[in-house]
């Protein structure tokens, strides 16, 4: 086997799946282990129907005993994310954390855990590239275009909202531009939550349709002139060239990157 040796924590799972397929077809990868909380010893080509000859591990300390990777992809639970982290990290093993739910002072104590190892790892809540690039490109134009709304459209059986990726964008946006209340000074909602959620003086609105998978517009609007920035996943295939740029660029790290948008080159 050539390459970086990569397992994945959470293998069975709709976005492990497809981390498994973008390994499989990278001849600068190799899957070396796929990790499931209830299946053990099983070959993944009998479960995902994909020709490799790589197993199944229950417990993620012996996987990584047994079969010596050099990254850990983690797209499991939000329960289980920062102990997988620590097991791979004090085993030297690089995370490259998809997972959401970890809380910034956490990242900080594996930002701290893989530095005494002298190692890299990334956690990103979102990374599809062009979603990156939306909320860059968003953030560049609030300094012209001060007045905007935030659209974010998903599928109806997510739990949180608004999602992650649009309060990240709002925080860039708030950054990039002085609190404004925007709109009439003496608009009425005659429907509760008609205007959306209020954040520094703009407004985010949320979505939620059966049919959508992940889809954000931020609208800009001044005198004479709109500017629509919109970013489209239609599938969980989206995600993987962000995936597979940091299991790359991990190898070359030291310490925790928190957010995909540091590892591009967007200067
Ligand atoms: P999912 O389909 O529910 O997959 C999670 C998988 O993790 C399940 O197969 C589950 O298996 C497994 N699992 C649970 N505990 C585990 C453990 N201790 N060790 C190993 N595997 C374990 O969820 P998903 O849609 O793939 O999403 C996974 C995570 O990625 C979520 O937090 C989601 O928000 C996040 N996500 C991130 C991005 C991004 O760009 N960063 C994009 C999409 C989703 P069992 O059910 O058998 O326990």
């Amino acid at each position: 086997m050539s390459g970086i040796r990569v397992a994945v924590a959470g293998a069975k799972g709709r976005m492990g799946q497809e981390v498994v397929k973008m390994v499989l077809n990278d001849p600068e990868l190799s899957l070396v282990a796929a990790i499931d909380s209830k299946l053990d010893g099983v070959p993944v080509s009998e479960v995902l129907g994909l020709e490799t000859p790589v197993l199944f591990y229950r417990s993620l300390s012996y996987a990584l005993d047994a079969t010596k990777p050099d990254v850990l992809v983690d797209f499991t639970v939000p329960d289980t994310v920062k102990a997988n982290a620590e097991v791979a990290i004090d085993a030297g093993v690089r995370p490259v954390i998809g997972t959401t739910g970890l809380q910034l002072e956490e990242i900080e104590q594996l930002d701290s855990r893989c530095r005494q190892q002298g190692i890299g790892g990334v956690v990103a809540p979102n990374f599809a590239i062009g979603a990156v690039l939306m909320m860059h490109f968003a953030a560049l134009a609030a300094k012209y275009f001060p007045h905007v709304e935030i659209i974010e459209y998903h599928h109806d059986q997510k739990l949180d909202a608004p999602s992650g990726t649009s309060l990240k964008t709002a925080e860039l946006i708030s950054m990039a531009r002085k609190e404004m209340r925007q709109g009439h000074p003496q608009e009425e909602e005659r429907l509760d939550g008609v205007r959306g959620g209020y954040y520094h003086g703009f407004r985010i609105h949320s979505v939620r349709l059966p049919g959508l998978v992940a889809h954000q517009e931020v609208l800009f609007g001044a005198p004479g002139q709109t500017l629509s920035i919109r970013h489209d996943s239609m599938n969980r295939e989206s995600f993987m060239p962000g995936v597979n740029l940091a299991i790359k660029k991990v190898m070359t790290l030291q310490g925790m990157v928190y957010g995909l948008e540091h590892l591009l080159e967007l200067d």
